[in-house]
């Protein structure tokens, strides 16, 4: 309920052009993170929606610079420096992994080790490996959410799990990814899967199109969990006005839409969302 109250402000506020919502007092995600104790370095572990789920930062970096915001002719510029007068944005690369009675499940990979991620070291120090993986869900095709599928020889690190990409961002991968592309589809070959939206995946996860941030972008329901990709990338700014966007939007107002779309969609089903850029362990809220 107390969440209900929150986000209708927040989209009340947003509406409005206004910014009151404290969310330093609403850091539900720390709440979140403490239920399981500690954790290695980089790693969250929390029970929600009756899922246990694992966050991995596969990078270190937790500050970008405000300037990414500013917009088209820094049209946001005023806006942003007055909600980060820092000049700084907390940011985080997260992937998820979660305990399914199938198995454990992941959602996008981080950077490759050869580019300094941390993912598969992160997972070794929970006492897991990518060997344990059987689906890996893409939210899109930028190199901080896939470029962990391969190894720096083109072979696939996650040996036992189906990948699950959008019809959308393959063609947006092959077009913008080149030789990477080429390795990642020959090191998955038949353990590809591609697949439409708004159809129920094996392991009872129902993809949503959340396209804008690229063009196949996706958002995936679990339960009453909802992974979102990079439908925020600075959730300091962007939840207290969800229609200024990160200079990564490809499509801005397609981006703005879907943004409030799926927030709305969380709110209104309850959900707890789960962004690959918010700090700690990746939970809006
Ligand atoms: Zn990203």
């Amino acid at each position: 309920m107390k969440r209900i109250i929150l986000m209708a402000t927040i989209v009340i506020n947003s509406m409005i052009g206004m910014a009151q919502v404290n969310w330093q007092s609403n850091r539900v995600g720390m709440a979140f993170a403490r239920q399981g104790g500690e954790t290695p370095e980089g790693t969250f572990r929390f029970t929600t929606g009756g899922y246990e789920v694992f966050t991995i930062q596969s990078s270190d970096k937790s500050f970008q610079p405000a300037s990414l915001y500013y917009g088209e002719n820094n049209a946001d510029r005023a806006k942003v420096d007055a909600m980060a007068p820092d000049g700084e944005v907390p940011t985080s690369m997260n992937c998820f992994v979660v305990k399914t009675p199938e198995g454990f499940i992941m959602f996008d990979t981080g950077l490759p080790a050869s580019k300094g991620g941390k993912t598969v070291e992160r997972l070794a120090s929970l006492q897991s490996s990518p060997k344990a993986i059987t689906a890996i869900y893409l939210t899109h095709g930028h190199f901080d959410h896939i470029g962990g599928l391969i190894d720096d020889k083109g072979n696939a690190v996650y040996a036992n799990a189906n990948v699950y990409v959008p019809a959308a961002e393959l063609a947006f991968i092959r077009e913008s990814m080149g030789e990477a592309a080429t390795q990642i589809e020959k090191a998955y070959k038949n353990r590809l899967v591609v697949f439409e939206p708004g159809n129920m995946l094996p392991g009872n996860v129902l993809p949503i199109s959340a396209k804008g941030h690229t063009p196949g972008h996706t958002a995936y329901r679990l339960g009453q969990l909802l992974f979102v990709g990079d439908l925020m990338h600075g959730y300091e700014i962007q939840l207290l006005d969800p229609t200024i966007c990160a200079s990564y939007d490809a499509d801005r107002s397609e981006a703005i839409d879907t943004r409030n779309r799926l927030l709305n969609y969380a709110v209104a089903n309850s959900l707890t969302v789960l962004c690959a850029h918010v700090p700690n362990n990746g939970v809006i809220f």
